[in-house]
């Protein structure tokens, strides 16, 4: 991950923060800090992270400030060196990987991360194993020990991978080399 330190580096703009009622518990404890980053790849983006004091409600949002229209990025993966591709996915992205069967519903945890082939994979094995602790049936425990091995397959360069984003920003993009990846804008959100 040290690779992506320089993607990282963001200057801030501008800050504020103030108290407001909490939708959750009603008290007056609600900690709501915006910050205008200015970041390499997503341009200015206004990053709105809100945190009770009181209930624990925590939710971070990020809103581009310079959005761009809604673009599908697809990139195929060849060998193994393209583990090492990065990738940069929105809160508002869709992932989905074909091969797989596997969907990324957009998420609200953290507002963008930057990651690579591998570590996108090792995302969706902790998730695997989260639902396998879960135990739901006997029928997912042999689809998801079935897709553990696709990925160990493909992390192993003996199987392709496909990776498309859908993002209503347009930010969201897969850094590979030409010929790998298509950009590719479309209408509507
Ligand atoms: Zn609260």
């Amino acid at each position: 991950m040290n690779k992506n330190v320089e993607l990282k580096t963001v200057y801030i703009e501008h800050e504020s923060s103030y108290i407001e009622v909490c939708p959750y518990c009603r008290e007056k404890s609600l900690e709501i800090r915006e910050v205008v980053h200015r970041q390499p790849y997503l341009g200015r983006t206004l990053i709105v992270s809100k945190n009770c004091k009181k209930c624990g409600f925590k939710k971070t949002e990020m809103v581009p400030l310079n959005p761009r229209k809604r673009r599908i990025v697809a990139f195929k993966m060849g060998g193994r060196e393209d583990l090492h591709v990065k990738i940069l996915r929105t809160s508002t992205a869709t992932v989905l990987l074909p091969e797989l069967g596997a969907v990324i519903d957009p998420g609200i945890d953290a507002p963008y991360f930057i990651t690579n082939v591998e570590g996108l994979l090792s995302r969706i094995e902790d998730a695997l194993e989260r639902i396998r602790v879960l135990k739901i049936s006997q029928e997912g425990e042999g689809e998801i020990v079935k897709i553990k091995r696709l990925i160990r397959e493909i992390k192993e360069g003996r199987r392709g991978l496909t990776i498309i984003i859908d993002d209503p920003t347009g930010l969201s993009d897969i850094f590979a080399p030409p010929g790998k990846v298509i950009r590719e804008y479309v209408e509507g959100r």
